[in-house]
């Protein structure tokens, strides 16, 4: 299962309300602005701030 586009342009970063990429393996979404990675469980972002990785480390 693939997050489309319409779908990712109304997703918003939790944190800074900015822009989220999604990574070419659509198992993640990310915010370049705050470093962090929000996970794509099943097709459905995780949204939480206390859930995203920061993208400075490693998984
Ligand atoms: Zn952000």
């Amino acid at each position: 299962m693939t997050i489309d586009k319409d779908f990712l342009d109304i997703l918003a970063c939790p944190k800074c309300k900015g822009e989220l990429a999604l990574t070419e393996e659509h198992d993640e979404l990310t915010c370049e602005k705050c470093r962090l990675g929000y996970e794509v469980r099943d097709g459905v972002p995780i949204m939480l701030i206390e859930e995203a990785r920061n993208l400075d480390t490693a998984r």
